[in-house]
């Protein structure tokens, strides 16, 4: 039952988790969102009941009327974060408290019912503790969260549903890149936009990766990694990627990247990279950076480095850029000694290798 979000929950234990020997198997090389563990958090929500019902269950399908309404008219938002091992095999996870704000902001924006910050918080915790030994310990692994809601009302008509239902599903990942971040080459999209002022492009939901997608295969096409998205107005300011947060470096040593005026995804990353960045003593400019001015620097050699970063690839460099009448290559094509730098200081606080300086760690055991 709530009371200003204070929820117990109730935990029901799988009775045939995975053996052991099966799941260490699995841990081995888990690749990226393949692999699930035992359990899920639920906690459902009802106009006039509020958020109840809070469980740590053993993970299973969801039954749903074919007229649920996120089915149609996707009013669905998520959460991507992840719970690292420490050096004396305890856990952690990463400024959780973000993750929940963030969660909050995106249910407004699609018309949904708030968890409570404190709730989404214990959900992620719970599930972590009772499935922790799904943590991997190698280099690079981490346990990938995975929050998310759905509006479940069964009715076609449209308006905000009155039911909700709120998941955490949790899955081992390995390194996003085997053997090291390689720089990723980026299609610059003229056919397609991910986000317009007053649009959702600041929510974390689904309906954008949705809308991303044929830009993404466009590029593809064009034997491209990802999409790098320009605004939608101007059609000239570099916004992000399809899922990751951009940086520019120059010669002079300072750190660019584009401003959050709502068409941008604000990234955790993103925010805690400007915050050790300027730890570091660099300067950090959160500035509006057109296609053209990029690709002239890149050419004169003004910028050094660019970057692309997230929770789940880190910190990912970018080696060149391509578009319909543009071809450049980054300082010479490779990662890059800034990207490299910042990448490591932060996955050194998230593994409990160096001080947590800002208090960014929620140590789970
Ligand atoms: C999740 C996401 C990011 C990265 O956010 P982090 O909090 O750093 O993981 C960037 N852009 C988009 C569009 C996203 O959905």
């Amino acid at each position: 039952m709530t009371s200003g979000g204070r929820e117990t929950f109730l935990f029901e234990t799988h009775p045939s988790p995975m053996a052991a020997s099966e799941r260490e198997a699995l841990l081995q090389n888990p690749g990226f969102g393949r692999v699930l563990t035992d359990h899920m958090a639920t906690i459902r929500y009802s106009e006039g009941r509020g958020w109840h019902d809070a469980k740590i269950e053993p993970r299973k399908a969801f039954e749903l009327s074919p007229s649920t309404v996120v089915l149609h008219y996707a009013q669905e938002i998520f959460e991507g974060m992840k719970a690292y091992r420490l050096p004396d095999g305890g856990a952690t996870l990463f400024r959780p408290d973000a993750n929940a704000r963030r969660f909050t902001n995106s249910a407004n924006r699609l018309a949904m019912a708030p968890l409570p910050e404190d709730l989404f918080v214990e959900s992620v915790r719970a599930l972590v503790r009772t499935d922790r030994d799904w943590i991997p310990a190698a280099e690079g692994a981490s346990l990938y969260l995975r929050p998310f809601m759905i509006a479940t009302e069964a009715i076609l008509g449209v308006k905000p549903s009155s039911d909700y239902l709120y998941c955490v599903i949790a899955s081992p990942v390995g390194s996003y890149f085997k053997g090291g971040a390689p720089a990723v080459t980026l299609w610059v999209s003229e056919n397609y936009t991910r986000a317009a002022p007053g649009g959702t492009g600041e929510a974390k939901c689904g309906g954008n990766y949705a809308a991303s997608l044929a830009a993404q295969a466009e590029a593809t096409r064009e034997g491209c990694d990802q999409v790098v998205f320009l605004d939608a107005v101007e059609k000239r300011w570099i916004e992000e990627l399809g899922g990751m947060n951009v940086f520019f470096v120059f010669e002079d040593g300072s750190l660019q990247t584009p401003p959050l005026t709502g068409t941008i995804l604000p990234g955790i990353t993103r925010d805690s990279l400007i915050t050790l960045a300027r730890d570091l003593g660099l300067t950090v400019r959160e500035e509006p950076y057109s296609i053209d001015q990029w690709q002239a620097d890149a050419e004169s050699g003004r910028l050094t480095e660019a970057f692309a970063c997230g929770t789940a690839a880190v910190v990912t460099p970018i080696g060149k850029v391509k578009g319909r009448t543009r071809n450049f290559t980054i300082g010479d094509g490779g990662a890059g000694p800034v990207a490299a730098r910042l990448k490591a200081t932060l996955l050194d606080i998230q593994n409990g290798r160096a001080p947590d300086r800002h208090g960014w760690l929620d140590r789970l055991f």
